[in-house]
């Protein structure tokens, strides 16, 4: 186990001070003959959490693909499936550079949905599941098992799911239970019916729009409640939360916020989104993620959670520091409490998954996005000045 001292530090862009890492947690005193690092006065903050992505279909590190998809969520579902077995993707490579571009930026926990469906099989889990083991200890993977290509209209992804969680997947997805499923009470009883036989949490894509994704939503309230699975549930993406009938939406997050149900966003300029100031009030746990990296869907994103935090701001207007502040607070400590990570934070006990930025505050951290000087994983080094110890396949 790793121990540390980790010299001239500014904890949340606070009071300098020095942190002591002992057998990979902090410590409020020195480890007795261990490693000093000088922080050089940066601040530092705890791991950036990435609650929202899909590891094992970027296409990282092949040559470039030319996007010539339709326009329909559907069009880009079936593209997917057959650029994949035309490539020859394999999502354990894929899934371990995804990963190792994610921690030279600092984070240091990902939850990933993987696709399982009947053309794939567990393929793309079993793949995540091998960069897992291999980047124990480094970073840390959160499986969501995701029916990507629908679950209804397709007999046999309901069964591979079921396999998927016994092999050991965290939490249960869905997806768009109506534009998608086109069966809401058939594609969410399944859904809520797997979490409860193992025990797992929910987190379901829900891109429907306005009163339809509203319905979709008040169907996964309903049976957040009949469960009693409150603090289990996470929607991601939410765009009908950003329709214009503010009045609709507040009723639908005061029943959000009495459920517990949390929220992952990822700020897309091309959506409708979840407002956070809004969320924020209403009391809803909310995370934030990259969505899909460099894959058929579309060619951006770059893997670093200080650059999603300034999207949250753009998309959002959050101009003042408090606000910026908050987009940062999404994207650590929202993410790790959506996750459920133990011992997430700076405090003594704490784990010690943290990262050095440049600036002088918080918010100035966020707008200048410099390569992170150093990035620790339970008090083991994991990149310095933005590149990861490991290198990537
Ligand atoms: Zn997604």
């Amino acid at each position: 186990m790793t121990s540390l001292t980790l010299k001239n530090v500014r904890p949340m862009a606070g009071a300098l001070t020095d942190l002591y890492i002992r057998d990979g947690r902090f410590a409020d005193s020195a480890p007795e003959g261990a490693e000093v690092i000088d922080g050089g006065g940066r601040i530092v903050i705890p791991g950036l959490v990435e609650a929202h992505t899909h590891l094992d279909k970027s296409l990282l590190g092949l040559p470039w693909y030319r996007n010539e998809v339709g326009p329909r969520l559907i069009d880009k579902i079936t593209n997917e499936r057959e650029v994949k077995v035309a490539l020859g993707l394999d999502p354990q490579v894929q899934s371990e550079r995804q990963a190792i571009l994610s921690m030279s930026h600092g984070t240091t926990q990902i939850r990933s949905h993987v696709d399982v469906d009947t053309h794939h099989g567990l393929a793309g889990i079993e793949g995540v599941m091998a960069t897992r083991e291999k980047l124990a200890g480094l970073v840390e993977i959160e499986i969501v098992v995701f029916p990507q290509s629908s679950m209804m209209p397709r007999p046999g992804t309901l069964e591979l799911m079921d396999e998927a969680l016994a092999l050991g997947a965290e939490v249960v997805g869905g997806i768009d239970p109506c534009g998608i499923d086109r069966d809401p009470k058939g594609h969410l009883d399944a859904v809520f019916a797997l979490a409860e036989k193992h025990g797992k949490p929910v987190d379901i894509h829900l891109h429907e729009r306005d009163a339809l994704g509203g319905f979709s939503m008040e169907e996964i309230i309903a049976r957040t409640k009949a469960l009693g699975m409150q603090g289990k549930v996470t929607i991601s993406h939410a765009f009908c939360l950003g329709a214009p009938d503010r009045g609709y939406v507040a009723g639908l997050q005061d029943q959000l916020a009495e459920q517990r149900i949390h929220i992952v966003t990822t700020a897309p300029a091309s959506a409708p989104v979840p407002l956070v100031k809004e969320l924020r009030a209403a009391g809803i746990l909310t995370g934030a993620g990259s969505d899909g990296i460099r894959d058929t869907w579309g060619p951006y994103g770059n893997a670093d959670m200080l650059e999603r935090a300034m999207f949250i701001g753009l998309r959002n207007n959050l101009r003042r520091d408090d606000e910026v502040e908050l987009a940062l607070d999404i994207c650590t400590f929202g993410g790790a409490a959506i996750m459920e990570t133990e011992g997430y934070g700076l405090g003594p006990g704490d784990r010690a998954d943290c990262v050095l930025v440049e600036g002088e505050t918080l918010a100035e951290a966020v707008a200048l996005r410099a390569p992170r000087p150093l990035v620790l994983k339970g008090g083991r080094v994991i990149a310095r000045n933005g590149t990861c110890v490991i290198e990537a396949p």
